[in-house]
């Protein structure tokens, strides 16, 4: 039987080489869109062992001659500019990218590929100030930044592409994930990194900005199973992927430091310059629906993912 191919856009992301990993596992043949950047950091950027094609994914040709090259079987589409805090910092890139770039994916799949199926990544920043508690498929969107804005309009562009065209594609709702491999941009992982670093005794703080937040904090590599999953149904769909969950920033420091034998309010100083003109406040996702249409639950909950990426970070540190 001839391997099924899958194209990942943002596979050089946490989510994307993880997702790789799991579809060669699977036996796939794997392709992955990859731009250019400058001054890279390799070590930042998953490598993978399928074949990388170079394409930003706001250039529609570049985009057509990559859906053309690979006549994928499924398409899972993950690149953004996935920054809520650099969103407000540059809102016409992450509109771009975010908008334009999903736009440019389902496009050159309904003109070449339109038996393709398409997973979009949409995210709970679409909830934004939550209008009920917890959010599921149903809640009305509400987002409180230019990334949650981009992102509402991916998922409604997904579902408009479904309706329109019949396209197999389907949006994930999904809440935080983290992992050793999150960007460090992310709270989580600042966290842990600078824990790390603090142990080492080569800082003393880590700066942070709104501390008065909560987030439903799950396992990157629990949420691409989901995005599998969802490709692997009879019709397509929405669905919300979350732990049901919700935790403090505070608990979470208080979690991650505890683990090393300090006090985080020790460690911790604020500064403004962090602090976004509008946040959300406070997330929760109910997966009732991925559970029991998917058969998807989460594996990995609060306190293991805390003690995960803290022990990680040491162990990179270590090994420096
Ligand atoms: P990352 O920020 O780790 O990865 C983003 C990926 O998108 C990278 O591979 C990046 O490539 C790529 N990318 C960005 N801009 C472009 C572009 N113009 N052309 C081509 N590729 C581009 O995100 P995650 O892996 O954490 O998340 C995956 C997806 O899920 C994203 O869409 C994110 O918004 C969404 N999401 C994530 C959540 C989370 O908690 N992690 C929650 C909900 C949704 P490069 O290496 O070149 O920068
Ligand atoms: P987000 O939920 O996708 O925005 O994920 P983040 O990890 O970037 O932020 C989670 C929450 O932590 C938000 O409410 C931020 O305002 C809050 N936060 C507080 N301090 C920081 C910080 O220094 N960096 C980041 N990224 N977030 C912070």
């Amino acid at each position: 039987m001839e391997r099924k191919k899958a194209l990942i856009t943002g596979i050089t992301g946490q989510d994307g080489g993880y997702l790789a990993e799991l579809l060669e596992g699977k036996g796939y043949e794997v392709f992955g869109l990859k731009r250019r950047v400058a001054l890279e950091d390799q070590s930042a950027r998953r490598s993978f062992s399928g074949t990388a094609i170079p394409c930003d994914i706001t250039n529609y040709g570049s985009v057509t001659a990559a859906l053309l090259k690979v006549m994928p079987n499924e398409v899972y589409h993950l690149a953004a500019q996935s920054d809520v805090a650099y969103s407000f910092k540059d809102p016409f890139q992450t509109l771009d990218v975010n908008i334009q770039g999903t736009t440019n994916v389902l496009e050159a799949i309904r003109h070449n590929k339109p038996d393709a199926k398409f997973y979009f990544a949409g995210s709970s920043e679409m909830f934004g100030n939550v209008l009920e508690e917890p959010q599921t498929e149903k809640t009305p969107f509400n987002p409180r930044s230019p990334y949650g804005i981009s992102k509402a309009a991916g998922f409604f562009l997904t579902k408009n592409y479904r309706e329109a065209y019949n396209l197999f594609a389907c949006s994930g709702i999904l809440f935080n994930h983290e992992s050793p491999r999150r960007g460090k941009e992310f709270v989580t992982r600042k966290i842990t990194d600078a824990i790390a670093k603090i142990k080492a005794g080569e800082q003393n703080f880590v700066t942070l900005g709104n501390l008065d937040t909560k987030r439903d904090w799950g396992f990157s590599k629990d949420y691409v199973e989901a995005m599998w999953l969802m490709l692997q149904q009879d019709k397509p769909d929405d669905y919300v992927i979350a732990t049901n969950e919700s935790h403090t920033l505070e608990e979470f420091l208080s979690e991650a430091f505890s683990h090393v034998g300090l006090n985080w309010k020790d460690h911790v100083r604020t500064d403004p310059s962090f602090i976004r003109p509008s946040d959300v406040i406070t997330l929760r996702g109910d997966y009732t629906k991925a559970h029991t249409k998917l058969g998807w639950e989460p594996k990995i909950k609060f306190k293991e993912l805390v003690r995960m990426m803290v022990e990680s970070d040491l162990e990179r540190l270590q090994k420096r």
